[in-house]
């Protein structure tokens, strides 16, 4: 949990890094790029959103100064939050890349001050509630309490192609750049306490000893938070995609004001042991889900594959239009494109269509595709909950115990939130180290700052009303 590194510094750059804000925290970007290099780099640059920086290096350090004045400004420490800041590539390819990342360097626990004893804390948070500077006798050199390196190649060819980053402080990163300033209020969120030290892929907590995180992630399935299980049900708890929650009343209650109400769901009503609510992808096309939606009506599947699968890639034979007709028709994915497969259950007279993924992703994918002649709503559900509304199926002419459904908007929920009121954490299945537990769901809506990936339409603001990264942080101990 220590940083090792060491930091290289120009004297210009790191004299003039401390930010100060009234009667808050102050933090402190300690930059440990070497000559020429990151927030040392003196290609010139143009003004650009606010940033008057004239080099390149300069505009990447304003845009960290902005970033701290933020955090300063809503945060309370005595003690000075130093960030070690670096620039160095990063894991890319053309499509994708990782932005950045930041952690705290170490974690402190039982000090004087804890409120939780036993629990590990990021050294920010446990230097605020102890009020002295823990670190210090451990490091005495430079003693940093989180590092950021940020992703030095962003935009350049085979790292993200064309979409480098935005040096704005204004959010008017437009479509072709990612926001730094967003990225980097996110990571810092990150080392500031917004993560767990439990590895979600073993379960094991660090030494044995929950981090704070943990006595408020829970598990909505066995009622218990993550710092009441055993490895083993921590790990099967990591992919419960719509069962792992926050447990804390403050960001609950904060998170109930602003996101919004009514969440795309596949609500099963029958029989009774396939009751539930579906999580869904929504489609591209066709018209969106509304309330109640398509209520009540009979799911059928569609068979036209040796192997007893549907994938409606061509019109129905006039078994399958008899199965459907007014009917929710279940079809497989793959082979052709899903606005072929919404056509022709449309013209079989399906008022709704349910596809089964290949993959047992959750949130399941997005439909694509475009098709303005599709009237009738489809929802991608995930393969393993698909196979079992087909067993359900399977079993109806023995059972004479028809699948019965809703597709539309659960009204119950709020985007984001179960149905008793608790937000949804980043649960995906299968994990994913660095970001599975330690963010937001990505079905919040509005985004969130603290969701796994960046969005295009968040501002910079980490507090109330536009965001719930300072709640939360809060409800962790920060005042
Ligand atoms: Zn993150």
């Amino acid at each position: 949990m220590r940083n090792k590194a060491p930091l290289a510094c120009v004297a210009l750059l790191c004299a003039g890094s401390a930010v100060t804000a009234n009667a808050a925290a102050t933090i402190v970007i300690a930059v440990a790029d070497g000559p020429n290099v990151g927030f040392n780099d003196p290609t010139p640059v143009s003004p650009v959103g606010g940033n008057s920086g004239r080099t390149l290096g300069e505009q990447r350090l304003k845009v960290f100064q902005e970033a701290a004045r933020i955090w300063g400004q809503a945060l309370t420490s005595r003690v000075p939050i130093i960030v070690s800041a670096g620039w160095q590539a990063q894991s890319c390819t053309a499509n994708s890349a990782v932005l950045g990342s930041a952690g705290a360097v170490a974690v402190f626990r039982d000090f004087a001050g804890a409120p939780v004893r036993g629990t590990w804390y990021p050294v920010a948070l446990a230097n605020a509630l102890a009020g002295v500077d823990l670190m210090p006798s451990l490091n005495p050199a430079n003693a940093p309490d989180i590092t950021a390196r940020f992703n030095v190649n962003l935009g350049k060819p085979g790292c993200l192609t064309g979409m480098p980053f935005y040096l704005g402080l204004d959010s008017n990163e437009g479509s072709s750049a990612v926001d730094l300033l967003a990225v980097l209020l996110h990571e810092l969120g990150h080392g500031l306490g917004f993560q767990t030290f439990t590895n979600p892929q073993t379960g094991a907590p660090l030494n044995n000893l929950p981090s704070v995180w943990d006595h408020y992630l829970t598990d909505a399935s066995l009622n218990r938070t993550w710092a009441q299980m055993t490895n083993a049900q921590r790990v099967a708890s990591a992919t419960r995609t719509t069962q792992l929650v926050w447990g804390g009343t403050q960001v609950n209650d904060a998170a109930r004001s602003i996101l919004t109400a009514g969440a795309p769901a596949l609500t099963v009503s029958a029989p009774a042991n396939v009751v539930g609510s579906y999580q869904v992808g929504t489609a591209t096309f066709g018209p969106a889900l509304f309330s109640p939606g398509i209520a009540n009506r009979q799911i059928m599947p569609v068979v036209d594959q040796p192997n007893g699968t549907g994938l409606a890639c061509t019109a129905l034979s006039a078994a399958n239009v008899a199965a459907v007709s007014g009917k929710i028709a279940l079809v497989d994915k793959g082979t052709c494109a899903n606005t072929v497969k919404a056509a022709n259950v449309q013209a079989a007279g399906a008022v709704a269509m349910i596809v089964v993924d290949t993959l047992d992703t959750l949130p399941p994918a997005t439909l694509t595709g475009t098709d303005a002649s599709i009237r009738i709503p489809s929802v991608n559900i995930a393969l393993s909950d698909g196979n079992k509304l087909k067993t359900a199926l399977a079993s109806r002419t023995r059972t004479s115990s028809n699948v019965v459904a809703t597709v539309g908007i659960d009204l119950t929920r709020r985007r984001g939130m179960d149905t008793a009121g608790r937000i949804l954490m980043y649960a995906p299945n299968p994990v994913q180290p660095g970001s599975s537990v330690s963010h937001f769901d990505v079905t919040a809506t509005p985004n969130l700052l603290m969701e796994p990936a960046i969005n295009r339409d968040l501002g910079s603001s980490v507090t109330l009303p536009q965001d719930l990264t300072y709640t939360l942080l809060r409800e962790i101990g920060w005042r």
